[in-house]
């Protein structure tokens, strides 16, 4: 009796996994020779499951260090069913000390938060998932099928050394795995009824826009400075850039989108009808998080990086820039149809970067199980779907046909601009927040 009393679960030791996590300096530069970190980290999470009885894998991603964990929880041998899988991201993007209040990797717990980078993107998730790992490795718990436990490297830099380089080059990790939750959802929005209550909404992620990295190249011809000039590859390039720029995209309701909005609508009141004239700024009625939604609404390209020339005397035969490109579900070659008229005949196109969109429905077991793990630990809470203008390690899941969700579930304070952490300094995730979530996925993953 008294060992079952002293043996620590999930909610007990989760602050203090994810506050270890940040102190993994994983910062991912987007260059092979300065990430680091993700070995070290990755093998210490194996370390932790290991010593409550897993046995893991690890791999790495194409290149040296770039590590990955993966763990199996068997579950019912009779369900018949394919696995779920959980995964989270080992990577950091980069963040400078001196910009920070309390250090970025020392995974600082003050106020009632837990600090560093990584603390919303995605170590608490990574935190909670190992915690549910180890305690249900301990407690002996078979779930209703089984789940794979995935922690992944390079998912900051688009997986090219990560889930991409996986699902391309070793697919057996995922067999039998037909659904999984990640990033980026499961938070909660509180919006105003029109009584002047208010109600949690948490938002399950599920459709990713696009992302494509474009590169404009001009090649025209070299030349002196000082003469008539009629074929500059730096003009051809800045009016195709400028073009792009100040383009607006046209306004494309996906059915996550219109589903999230008619959600909102219900419980505020507010008018998002497509049609109104005023949508976009009527968005920003729900806070910071109207940045991420106004940016489903339609495509987006915005120039990012110019490079031409090498003497301010010499017309440079070739200019180049980047675009950062995040297309709609269902629009990629409307948009690229777009572009070229935008870039014109002088100007060529290639993809550096292309990940398509993923968008799948909200409906099915798997979310009932979502919506059922939110109102056991908040009654009063609702379940609903919405697009991330960003991409996750999902796009690589989709394509070996796994249903994917965002689903790394917080309780959040009403006044918090969560999507101001993302990346942001002074990063940090609520403890309660986190206990929350870890309730939440413990419920989740016993019933789905
Ligand atoms: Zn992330």
């Amino acid at each position: 009796m008294s060992s079952e009393l002293t043996t620590p679960r999930a909610v007990d030791e989760v602050v203090d996994l994810v506050s270890t996590l940040i102190r993994f300096d994983t910062s991912n530069t987007g260059e092979l020779e300065t990430t680091r970190g993700e070995e070290e980290c990755a093998k210490w999470v194996a370390g932790r499951l290991e010593e409550v009885g897993y046995v893991t894998q690890y791999v790495e991603s194409g290149q040296p260090g770039r590590g990955n964990v993966f763990a199996t929880l068997p579950g019912d041998p009779d369900s018949g069913r394919g696995a779920l899988m959980i995964h989270g991201h080992l990577d950091v993007v980069p963040a400078e000390p001196a910009d920070w209040s309390v250090h970025p990797f020392a995974g600082t717990v003050k106020d009632g938060y837990i600090w560093g980078r990584g603390a919303v993107d995605m170590k608490d998730m990574v935190g909670m998932a190992l915690a549910l790992a180890r305690q249900f490795r301990r407690e002996g718990t078979v779930p209703p099928r089984d789940i794979v436990f995935a922690f992944l490297a390079d998912e900051e830099a688009g997986g090219t050394w990560g889930s991409q380089w996986l699902v391309e080059n070793r697919p057996d990790l995922f067999e039998g795995v037909t659904e999984a939750v990640g990033e980026v959802g499961g938070y909660s929005l509180t919006v105003d009824r029109p009584d002047g209550t208010q109600r949690r909404l948490y938002l399950v992620e599920t459709a990713e826009k696009g992302l494509g990295w474009m590169r404009l190249t001009a090649d025209a011809t070299a030349g002196h400075g000082s003469f008539l000039h009629e074929d500059n590859a730096v003009t051809a390039v800045a009016e195709a850039v400028a073009r792009i720029g100040r383009h607006t995209f046209p306004l494309v309701m996906t059915e996550s989108v219109s589903e999230f909005l008619a959600a909102v609508s219900a419980e505020t009141g507010l008018d998002f009808a497509p049609d109104a004239p005023d949508l976009e700024t009527r968005l920003f009625k729900l806070g910071s998080l109207a940045r991420i939604i106004g940016a489903t609404l339609r495509d987006t390209a915005n120039p990012t990086m110019l490079r031409a020339g090498y003497k301010a005397n010499v017309i440079p035969q070739k200019a180049e820039a980047v675009i950062d490109c995040r297309v709609l579900p269902g629009r990629q070659a409307a948009f690229e149809a777009e572009i070229d008229e935008l870039i014109g005949p002088n100007v060529t196109r290639e993809w550096i970067t292309h990940l398509d969109s993923y968008e799948t429905t909200f409906d099915g077991d798997l979310v009932d199980a979502m919506n059922a793990a939110i109102l056991a630990n908040d009654p009063d809470g609702k379940t609903v779907p919405y697009m991330l203008s960003a991409g996750t390690d999902a796009k690589a899941f989709a394509k070996l046909g796994i249903r994917c969700f965002g689903f790394a579930p917080l309780q959040l304070p009403a006044d918090l601009d969560f999507a101001a952490l993302f990346h942001g300094v002074d990063e940090r995730v609520p403890v309660d927040s986190v206990i929350f979530g870890t309730k939440v996925l413990e419920h989740f993953l016993l019933h789905s």
